[in-house]
């Protein structure tokens, strides 16, 4: 990708529901623009696996399909966004969640004299959301719980789409395509 791309400092955000395929664009996003890609999810189980204090209390919560409290997940997020890594822009996968993280957010990037430059929405159909979960195998997986969790972005993370429309932050992309035509798409709004 271009010099002029790299040297921006961009600090993104991926919105979109479970199994939106974020994860896998982020992975590939983030070598382009040379910024680390932070995945609350993943972060949430290394603690479980690691069996740290956080881990053990979030590992319930994690697998019913609930999201973790607020406070906590700021104290998870102000802590990584204080790390070097980021001074050169980051690009946050499944944070924020709700429209009290995005407000902390924000909070935490004024007082780093930041702001976000763009967030970006994965529009998937439902139904092909529950037949992509239900093809991986991940402990919350299972199809109660993967209902549970559209559920609650609907409720809980959904009002972000206007939250950041509002705020003329949101692009939009088509989720509903192959991993290799949805990545162009993004491209085209970091090129
Ligand atoms: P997916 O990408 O499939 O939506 P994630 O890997 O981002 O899932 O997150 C898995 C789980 O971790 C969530 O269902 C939730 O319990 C917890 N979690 C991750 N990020 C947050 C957050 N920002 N706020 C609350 N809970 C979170």
């Amino acid at each position: 990708m271009a010099a002029e791309a790299r040297a921006k400092a961009w600090r993104i955000v991926f919105l979109g529901p479970p199994g939106c395929g974020k994860g896998t664009q982020a992975s590939i996003l983030k070598e382009d623009l040379g910024i680390p890609a932070i995945a609350t999810g993943d972060m949430l189980r290394e603690a479980v696996a690691a069996g740290t204090s956080l881990g053990d209390k979030v590992k319930g919560i994690m697998a019913a399909g609930d999201l973790v409290g607020d406070d906590l997940m700021a104290e998870v997020v102000e802590d990584r966004l204080g790390r070097d890594d980021t001074a050169g822009g980051f690009l946050l996968d499944g944070y924020p969640r709700t429209v009290s993280q995005a407000e902390t957010l924000e909070g935490i990037l004024t007082r780093q004299g930041q702001a976000l430059d763009r967030v970006v929405l994965f529009r998937v159909p439902e139904a092909v959301l529950v037949s992509r979960a239900l093809g991986r195998k991940r402990a919350d997986d299972r199809e109660d719980v993967i209902r549970e969790r559209l559920r609650v972005y609907r409720e809980k993370t959904e009002p972000l789409v206007e939250y950041y429309s509002k705020r003329s932050l949101l692009d939009e992309i088509d989720g509903d395509r192959s991993i290799e035509d949805v990545t162009p798409q993004l491209r085209r709004l970091f090129g």
